[in-house]
């Protein structure tokens, strides 16, 4: 396998079944791997070891997974995987929105863990490291490209025609490829908090209010455009109940690994 560099990630979880699981697995899969079994350790060693990627389990015994993220977002864009049992699932969205990355619901397979941290160290070839987000002019995604200065869209060569509100949904999506959005963080950066005052001045040609139904209508329209069967999108991954990724299309699919994995 041409490994070029192995991912480093921080396992953050105090269930030694669990932790033994994904220790083992990560072991066998050539990734370099720390270990943390509390909050604190975990902040600890991101801040002193810089792993690529962290994999931080929910129900920790001393501090809340989400001023975990906070932490480590204070200082770094490092990604973050959430990992949460089913029970935990308002927690899981409060650490979205707290700005981790993506999320896998226990219990999960080795498969799944492995196409996580395979879908993270994908999106890390479209960013610097250590959070420094390279705002390019052209985002290319498969047959996708967004040309943001001119705010063009094309697809497989042909220019597409977005409205405002599907195209700043395109984008943001764009900008963070590979990341799992919450509804309501993607109702706040469209339609900004005003969306919630009852108000509609100040909207752009008193376009609709920001909610979750308007937001649904809208992503239906994009995908029309951006997906050539809706029903297996390409691009755009519901997560239900949570809300919406762009997943980066890998380019080298039918041509062997991601040299970057
Ligand atoms: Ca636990």
């Amino acid at each position: 396998m041409p490994v070029v560099q192995k991912a480093t990630i921080l396992v953050v979880e105090d269930d030694p079944e669990v932790r033994n699981l994904i220790v083992t697995t990560l072991d066998a899969n050539g990734y370099r791997r720390l270990v943390a079994t509390t909050g604190r350790a975990a902040i600890a060693a991101a801040a002193t070891d810089s792993p690529d990627i962290v994999l931080l389990d929910l129900g920790l015994p001393d501090i809340d997974g989400v001023e975990v993220v906070h932490a480590i977002r204070s200082w770094s864009q490092m990604p973050i995987i959430v990992v949460s049992a089913r029970a935990e699932d308002q927690d899981k969205i409060r650490t979205l929105d707290a700005g981790a990355d993506d999320y896998l619901t226990k219990p999960f397979s080795v498969g799944e863990l492995l196409a996580r941290i395979r879908t993270t160290l994908r999106r890390l070839g479209y960013q610097r490291p250590d959070g420094a987000q390279e705002q390019s002019q052209v985002f290319v995604n498969g047959d996708l490209r967004i040309d943001y200065a001119a705010g063009v869209v094309t697809l497989g060569g042909e220019e597409l025609h977005l409205t405002p509100i599907e195209y700043k949904l395109l984008c943001l999506l764009s900008r963070n490829v590979g990341k799992v959005l919450t509804h309501q963080y993607i109702l706040d950066q469209i339609w900004g908090d005003a969306s919630y005052a009852g108000s509609d001045q100040g909207r752009e040609g008193g376009a609709p209010k920001g909610d979750l139904a308007s937001l649904r209508v809208y992503m239906g329209m994009l995908r029309k455009k951006i997906e050539k069967d809706t029903a297996h999108p390409r691009y755009i991954q519901t997560h239900v109940g949570v809300g919406y990724r762009m997943i980066s299309v890998d380019p080298n699919a039918a041509a062997g690994p991601d040299p970057r994995s």
